[in-house]
């Protein structure tokens, strides 16, 4: 704060000295008045209002704070292939040094060459390099371009819960009005439950569809249940989508994350849905690289400009080193794709073994998992220890949150709480569950395993 001009002289008589403290007084409220003034004006903006700070915000800086085996948020805590973390360090020191430059906005060259010769198989049809792909900055921005690029004010966005938490504030940011319909958990018994046990209700996805209703947002496999939707829920979402004139958003960031015997069936490959689908990757979930921030999105050239127009006055273009070796990672496995060694078929088989693991420590604890079909999170029924837990003890309004909180402050272990993944009026549907996310080293799984087990051992 700068002092007034009668600081200097303020000793000089008793007077000057009186009219300096008055001033100061003064000038001490004016200020205060003046930051109320500064808080008023720059409160979020009316279009973000109710955004509060997300479950990973919270939830990150909890895992720094109590230091829990963090089975939280979804990332590997082991390296992803040799070869993939040599490709970066080669391109990083290598002597095209072009590659520290800007690359191409919507997509750099070799990256997007890579995506069209992989995604051109695997949907059947030419998906050109230039028009009908963009590169973004993780999943995340390929989702934000398609929603904001896609929404028009009153626009109603189908979104099917539990959804990645990002999706709702998004539809709202860009003035759409989101309409959620839960996937309910079938009633399963003498044996547990699986994701294909959450189902959509077929009437009640019928009645959702309006004139209003412009996109609908599928994300198989799905995070956090792990669903891998079936040919004949797809079908219906299809139909669906074409009898009202909807555009689908499949957010595939999973799509090589699927356990035996299912398997993943791109909407888009779908009769009639290529013209109305804009499907979604992430090299993170790819490769195991979190930290690379790749995305991208595919789909006709008519809907990729909507993406593309934000896309180039927000981003405008994506890392050029990562987008290289990220092509570079694809030119491999696709020299292997269908091979025992690729990547795309090792890493699920791993992964089905660390799933299989952590649902028997869950189910030995006394919870009741749900088995995942794909995607590397397991949600589990908690409920049954709740006599065990000190609810009282956490303040929050959902008993997910209270129970994860707990849970890690006091056992040493971090999931995430479901509810995150509902909208406000369906929160109680998730209230019940934790999220735990198993690509971990075995070690990990080990401990997590030895700490619940002692506890369990505890128990009264
Ligand atoms: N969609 C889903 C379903 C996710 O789980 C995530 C988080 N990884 C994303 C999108 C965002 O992916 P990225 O890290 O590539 O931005
Ligand atoms: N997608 C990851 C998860 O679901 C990471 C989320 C995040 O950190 N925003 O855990």
């Amino acid at each position: 704060m700068l002092f007034p001009n009668v600081l200097l002289n303020s000793t000089k008589n008793l007077k000057a000295s009186t009219s300096f403290v008055k001033l100061f007084l003064r000038s001490i409220s004016t200020t205060h008045s003046k930051m109320s003034e500064v808080d008023k004006r720059f409160t979020l903006p009316q279009r973000y209002a109710g955004t509060k700070e997300s479950v990973w915000t919270e939830y990150i800086q909890m895992a720094i704070d109590y230091k829990p085996l963090n089975l939280g948020q979804g990332f590997p805590d082991y390296p992803p292939p040799q070869y993939i973390m040599d490709t970066l360090s080669n391109v990083a020191v290598g002597e095209d040094y072009m590659l520290h430059q800007y690359t191409r906005g919507f997509g750099h060259p070799r990256l997007v060459a890579a995506l069209s010769k992989l995604y051109s198989k695997l949907i059947g049809r030419p998906i050109n390099e230039r028009t009908e792909i963009l590169t973004t900055s993780g999943a995340y921005e390929a989702l934000f371009s398609t929603i904001m690029g896609h929404t028009e004010v009153g626009d109603e966005v189908i979104i099917i819960e539990p959804f990645y938490d990002c999706y709702e504030p998004m539809v709202r940011y860009a003035g759409g009005i989101p309409r959620f319909i839960p996937l309910k958990l079938r009633e399963v018994t003498g044996r547990l439950p699986t994701s294909a046990d959450w189902a959509l209700d077929k009437d009640e996805l019928e009645n959702i569809f309006n004139s209003k209703t412009k996109m609908i947002i599928l994300n198989t496999p799905n995070n956090p249940l792990g669903k891998v939707f079936s040919q004949e829920e797809l079908v219906h979402i299809a139909d669906l989508c074409k009898k009202w004139n909807v555009l689908c958003v499949a957010d595939e960031v999973y799509e090589w994350l699927v356990y035996k015997p299912l398997k993943h069936i791109r909407i888009a490959t779908l009769p009639g849905m290529w013209e109305r689908t804009i499907t979604i990757g992430s090299a993170g979930k790819t490769f195991s690289v979190t930290g690379w921030k790749v995305g991208w999105a595919y789909g006709p050239a008519n809907l990729m400009v909507n993406l593309q127009m934000i896309h180039q006055n927000s981003v405008y273009t994506g890392v050029t080193p990562i987008q290289e070796a990220t092509a570079i990672a694809f030119e491999k496995e696709m020299e292997r794709l269908g091979s025992e060694e690729c990547f795309f078929r090792s890493l699920p088989k791993e992964l089905e073994a660390k799933r299989d693991y952590m649902a028997k420590f869950l189910v030995d604890v006394g919870m009741r998992p749900t088995i995942p079909d794909g995607g590397y999170f397991m949600i589990a029924d908690w409920t049954p220890l709740e006599s065990q837990i000190n609810l009282e003890s956490e303040k929050d309004e959902y008993k997910d949150y209270r129970f994860t909180k707990w849970m890690t402050k006091n056992i040493g272990i971090q999931g995430i709480p479901p509810s995150a993944f509902y909208s406000v009026p369906h929160k109680n549907l998730g209230e019940n569950y934790v999220r735990y996310n198993f690509i971990k080293k075995d070690e990990n799984l080990k401990k997590a395993s030895d700490i619940l087990t002692k506890w369990k051992s505890s128990l009264k």
